[in-house]
């Protein structure tokens, strides 16, 4: 039996074999062939479990994006037997005697640039498709699933980290645990893991050995404690704590229907973050009141190219609809920094976190913007929608956003097309910059809603994605991300509006009771965190 510490963030307790996330070769291999026929055939049978795969993806796509997302998997299914591309391939094994790896990823680049020198907008798009399926086919072929996980049974997951485009495109049916040597708890794949209520580790002490792999663990998310080989006792005092955490839970579904309300009857909105409309499922079970962020940018993750206004439209749609007249607060897209997406083409920057990302791109690039505004815009029909825009720091910004929601909405009446007339805007407060100057933002906008995770990072100068080396000087409760969390509700409410936390620390229960007396009228959660905040706020008396 081997014992390994790391740090918990995300409570639970899973029991299974351990698997080491692999990363997609990225170096294709070339070597020259002489048994064409067994290439040819080689690559065939690759063709068809991509195929599979995207069968699969698309029947997922379908049931948790929208229709737009899964037509994109069934074109790239019709382009993989494109007879012009096959015969390529065909010609590069048999008549180059190249190894099929080499031969699609040549293929696949060759297709690829004729179809961007087109003139039709529709096929030069065509190349990142290109591109797509060849790499899905090389993975294939050199054994490189691009799940990062290949069996067939759920496992506990072992990595150094997991970037969030690596976390999102997993089979979350298959993952019983995260264990990570690195990482840091206000990460998007910490994030992931608890709002999916999986198990997580970070920081994991030991080095995690290549012999582990297969090994049974157990895994105990609330303290940071790993098994190997667990012996029989630690096997049966596991399951004896999880049999009370399910009590605990149990105790906590008793507060469904509840109202969020403190002992002196102040009323507390206790909303649920959420990254795809699939989630909001998980907001109904848990009970909570509205939707307090929507990560939108994790449609783009998901995505091989930049989601059509039509697909973002159905997947905004469904959420509101799904949330029958409860506020959904939907973010405006937060690529950059750790969500990087290659098909924006962002320039490498030695400081990604202090770069392009968020409303940067999107000021930068308003066609991006727009896009995401008229679906946003359109979806608001069917429900309450309101719209938040990301890393803030000028009040230029704000009223540029604005400026563009503007236009956005004049375009919609003269295409005689419907939304909601009255769609609330608001600032997120991730950054020391926009606390300090929240009275000016607060008159632009009808609500805050304040991003700890970012602002902690902007303000104690240290990357939310790795603590490494740095934990001692890592205070996820420090004096000055509190004291911004202060000045940031009084701003607003001097301006007459609201201010919420949805940033992790929304959840940390030990602070909800400061939370409240500082005035805090929301805090948007992971779904899973929602009953045990509510029982929080339930039981502070702000009269004492
Ligand atoms: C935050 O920064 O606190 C936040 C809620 O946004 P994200 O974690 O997605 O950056
Ligand atoms: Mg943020």
């Amino acid at each position: 039996m081997i014992a390994l510490r790391g740090t918990g963030i995300s409570s639970g307790i899973a029991s299974g074999p351990v698997v080491y996330y692999r990363r997609t070769q990225t170096q294709t291999k070339r070597t020259s062939v002489q048994d064409t026929d067994e290439a040819v055939a080689r690559w065939q049978a690759a063709t068809q479990t991509a195929i599979s795969q995207l069968e699969e993806l698309s029947r997922k796509a379908r049931a948790e994006v929208g229709e737009e997302a899964a037509q994109l998997f069934e074109t790239h299914q019709m382009m993989l037997g494109d007879l012009d591309y096959t015969e390529r391939i065909t010609s590069l094994i048999r008549d180059d005697h190249l190894n099929p790896e080499a031969a699609v990823e040549d293929a696949g680049k060759e297709f690829a640039q004729m179809f961007s020198a087109m003139d039709d907008e529709y096929m030069k798009a065509r190349s990142v498709d290109v591109l797509d399926i060849s790499s899905r086919v090389v993975r294939i072929l050199s054994n490189c699933d691009d799940k990062g996980i290949t069996g067939k049974t759920p496992v506990i997951i072992a990595a150094d980290e997991l970037k969030p485009s690596e976390t999102v495109q997993l089979d979350k049916s298959m993952i019983l645990g995260f264990i990570l040597t690195g990482g840091n708890a206000n990460s998007h794949t910490a994030i992931l893991a608890r709002s999916l209520g999986i198990p997580a580790i970070i920081n994991v002490d030991g080095p995690l050995r290549p012999e582990y792999e297969g090994r049974t663990a157990i895994i105990d998310g609330s303290i940071g404690y790993i098994v190997i080989d667990p012996d029989e006792s630690t096997k049966e005092y596991m399951s004896k704590k999880k049999r009370e955490e399910k009590a605990l839970r149990t105790m906590l579904e008793q507060l469904k229907g509840q109202p969020d309300d403190t002992l002196d009857g102040k009323h507390i909105k206790v909303y649920a973050n959420i990254t795809t409309p699939s989630d909001t499922d998980s907001v109904i079970t848990n009970d909570a009141c509205g939707i307090g962020l929507f990560r939108s940018e994790f449609l783009y993750l998901r995505s091989s190219d930049y989601p059509t206004e039509n697909a973002q439209f159905e997947a905004y749609k469904s959420v509101v609809q799904k949330m029958n007249g409860a506020p959904v607060i939907i973010r405006t897209l937060d690529i950059g920094a750790d969500k990087h997406v290659d098909y924006f083409r962002l320039e490498e920057e030695r400081n990604p976190a202090l770069g392009m990302r968020a409303l940067r791109i999107c000021l930068t690039r308003p066609e991006i913007f727009k896009t995401q505004l008229r679906a946003l815009y359109r979806a608001s029909a069917f429900g309450k929608l309101s719209i938040m825009f990301p890393m803030v720091t000028s009040l230029w910004e704000v009223q540029e956003a604005k400026r563009i929601c503007s236009a956005v909405r004049s375009e919609l009446k003269k295409e005689r097309i419907q939304f909601d007339e009255n769609v609330e805007l608001g600032v997120m407060i991730e950054t020391p910059a926009s606390v300090m100057i929240a009275l000016e933002l607060a008159k632009e906008v009808s609500f805050f809603s304040i991003g700890t995770n970012d602002l902690t990072q902007y303000t104690i100068a240290i990357d939310r994605e790795s603590t490494a080396g740095l934990e001692k000087f890592y205070d996820a409760h420090h004096p000055a991300v509190m004291r911004l969390i202060d000045m940031t509700v009084k701003a607003g409410h001097d301006a007459g509006i609201w201010v919420g936390i949805c940033g992790e620390i929304a959840a940390d229960v030990s602070l909800t009771e400061s939370f409240l007396r500082m005035g805090v009228d929301e805090l948007s959660v992971s779904p899973r965190a929602v009953l045990p905040v509510r029982n929080a706020v339930r039981s502070v008396n702000l009269s004492k």
